[in-house]
């Protein structure tokens, strides 16, 4: 399955940290229930007021929340930032996450997941992305996808969903599964309905088994090539390409 999404997903292999881990921590928290645009935009408005981090945690909240109004649930977003810096400076003394990377992936799962409002796909992202570390974030594409496909129970919620698929892959196949993933749900097995016309996959889903007899729904195939379509910016960030300054 790995290899045949590899291909069609141009085989995306880590290349290195995309951002520092703060800012990535930071990014992750504005993205939370938000598209992607709006918190790339947030997250630039965020450091442009704010160049430091301990700008941000001595910033009045009501005026951080002004500041990352565009990324939207900024009432809510903004004391967690606040929380989440405070918390971090408190334990290290400084605003560095890197020590992260030298330990266990459980305990560094652990220590960010303590912080508050911070779960563990928030958690396993910033582990991923900035450390190649085997920790696999799931989000609603890549949870869609691996039901479709049968690789879940049907019942499995999305903490079990990352238990039993961090099981079954392979350290360094957690990468290019997350990757591979999120770009096959949005580009061909969507919600609500999958393009499986285009899918490499038929042979071993089980939903395409309901779909042959006749029993779940499927979309046409778009008139605009998928492959055309312009990247969006998780693609970019997902790629390591143009990061925010
Ligand atoms: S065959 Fe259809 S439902 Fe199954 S993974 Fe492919 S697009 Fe999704």
């Amino acid at each position: 399955m790995l290899e045949r999404l590899g291909e069609r997903y141009e085989e995306p292999r880590w290349a290195g940290e995309r951002l520092d881990p703060v800012s990535e921590l930071v990014l992750t928290v504005l993205a939370q229930n938000t598209a992607d645009v709006n918190s790339h935009r947030a997250f630039l408005l965020l450091r442009e007021r704010y160049p430091t981090w301990q700008q941000v945690l001595a910033a009045p909240t009501d005026e951080l929340t002004d500041v990352i109004r565009p990324g939207g649930l900024a009432p809510t977003k903004a004391p967690r930032i606040q929380q989440v810096l405070a918390e971090i400076h408190d334990a290290r003394g400084d605003f560095g996450l890197s020590f992260l990377r030298k330990l266990p992936v459980e305990e560094a799962r652990e220590w960010l997941t303590a912080l508050p409002g911070i779960g563990r796909k928030t958690a396993s992202i910033v582990l991923m992305f900035c450390f190649g570390m085997p920790s696999l974030p799931v989000d609603t594409h890549i949870f869609r996808v691996a039901h479709r496909l049968g690789l879940l129970p049907p019942k499995a919620n999305l903490a079990k969903a990352h238990e039993l698929l961090e099981e079954a892959l392979e350290p360094d196949e957690m990468y290019p599964f997350h990757v591979e993933m999120i770009r096959h749900g949005r580009d061909t097995c969507r919600a609500p309905r999958p393009i499986c016309a285009l899918c490499p996959l038929t042979d071993i889903c089980d939903y395409y088994t309901l779909v042959l007899k006749g029993k779940a729904p499927v979309a046409p195939p778009p008139r605009e090539p998928v492959g055309e379509r312009p990247p969006r910016y998780h693609d970019e960030l997902i790629h390591g390409w143009a990061p925010p300054e």
